[in-house]
């Protein structure tokens, strides 16, 4: 295995910060071992900002450059919980740079590294009695004697009892605990101005399509035409790009989604495309969840043994229906999330597709997202001209946002299509 930081793609600023962290981190270790004392708290513990923090002026003593609680921004894509894991491993690497080779490198990177723990939001949000537990668990002294390490991929999803939760939890550190969170961006709506105080920030960056193309050959071994249209295709989402390489499954639903701007031809034909689309999305993000949700059940029932009788039992029975209601709801919820994901997906190839017929309109020298829709986006470019070509990436960039919004998406999706029939 390669560098743990091999694998975020085009992040040359963040990647620095985060070797230096490391390696700032290993010193605290060392310290923390020739001098006992120093152990009680060596992240300093107070925050990026706050005065006894090693990060903030404290001079080049061990801990300068290592902070407990980090956020890591950027768009969907730009490998926000990469970057995390990575940074992860780093701190668990037994040579304290994240070779990528040795047992804490390699355990942290395959999930299964005893003091690391990532939390992903199966559901809308984050609960607060998750959070709880997490928090507690968090607090407890390194089994391989390093760091307790806490990743929340997405810290945006939190609910706000959850974060109250988690910003105490910031607020005073167990002395070897470090925080790792996710989110877009450091917008209130994102991360508590709380939270977001307590932390140091690390932005990444979309990272170009000839980088990701580049890591698709390097590390996926996918030819290099292939690796060159799947990383344009996907916008800078490395993710998405490997699945479109790699599924024909995913290439399929994207050509349908692009085949729509050529089958609005009229009020019916919107609604039409409208229904295929939420269909779609709904199609995609069962199969996403359904093994998931099989194999919960199955194991919630057998817990919970089948049957039984005698004293106790309907007690018993009462609580059972209890639990099944509450991973009933849990599910219910992961599916929402499951198909807003993918519908959000198809909306952003659709307004990839009209923006390359704006740039077309405009004779602008730049690479069109989809490079085996040029033709299309051409057709459409000398129909509705550069005007026409931007109200309707407009109208697409409305309905992402009226469902952000928590409009219905039925609602909005009949609302784009019909402003992409009229123009
Ligand atoms: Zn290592």
């Amino acid at each position: 295995m390669p560098e743990v930081f091999a694998e975020l793609v085009g992040q040359d600023e963040a990647v620095d910060t985060l070797r230096r962290a490391a390696g700032a981190a290993a010193a605290v270790l060392r310290a923390a071992g020739t001098h006992p004392t120093a152990a009680s708290d060596p992240t300093g513990g107070t925050g990026p900002d706050g005065g006894t923090d090693p990060t903030g002026g404290a001079g080049p003593g061990p801990g300068a450059g290592m902070t407990h609680a980090w956020i890591f921004t950027g768009p969907p894509g730009s490998g926000r919980s990469m970057a995390a894991r990575a940074f992860a491993a780093a701190l668990q690497c037994v040579h304290g740079t994240g070779c990528g080779t040795c047992a804490g490198c390699h355990t942290t990177m395959a999930g299964t590294h005893a003091d690391v723990r990532l939390v992903v939001p199966e559901g809308l949000s984050i609960g607060v009695n998750d959070m709880r537990a997490l928090v507690l668990r968090a607090a407890s002294t390194p089994s391989g004697g390093r760091w307790q390490v806490v990743i929340i991929s997405d810290a945006d999803r939190l609910t706000e009892a959850a974060g109250n939760a988690l910003l105490k939890a910031i607020e005073e550190p167990p002395p070897r605990t470090v925080f790792l969170l996710c989110a877009p961006s450091t917008h209130p709506d994102d991360i508590s101005v709380t939270i977001r105080s307590r932390c140091r920030v690390v932005p990444l960056r979309q990272p170009p399509p000839d980088a990701v193309a580049e890591v698709l050959v390097r590390r996926d071994g996918i030819a290099p035409d292939v690796a060159e249209w799947a990383a344009s295709a996907a916008q800078g989402h490395v993710g998405r790009a490997r699945r479109l390489a790699g599924d024909p499954e995913a290439r399929t639903r994207r050509d349908a989604v692009l085949a729509v701007p050529r089958r609005l031809t009229g009020v019916g034909a919107a609604f039409d495309a409208a229904s295929a689309l939420i269909e779609a999305a709904e199609a995609e993000a069962a199969a996403t969840v359904a093994e998931t949700d099989a194999a919960e059940k199955a194991a919630l029932q057998t817990a919970l043994g089948a049957g039984g009788t005698g004293r106790g039992a309907a007690g018993a029975m009462r609580g059972a229906a209890g639990q099944i209601k509450d991973l009933e709801k849990r599910q219910k919820s992961r599916a929402t999330r499951a198909q807003r994901d993918a519908l959000d997906r198809a909306l952003v190839d659709l307004a990839g597709f009209y923006r390359d017929a704006l740039v077309t309109a405009l004779r602008a020298p730049v690479a069109p997202v989809h490079t085996d829709t040029v033709a299309m986006a051409r057709a459409g470019a000398e129909k509705w001209d550069a005007e026409g070509a931007l109200r309707r990436l407009e109208a697409v960039l409305e309905c992402r946002a009226a469902i952000e919004a928590n409009v219905k998406p039925k609602i909005a999706v009949e609302a784009m299509m019909l402003a992409l029939w009229k123009g």
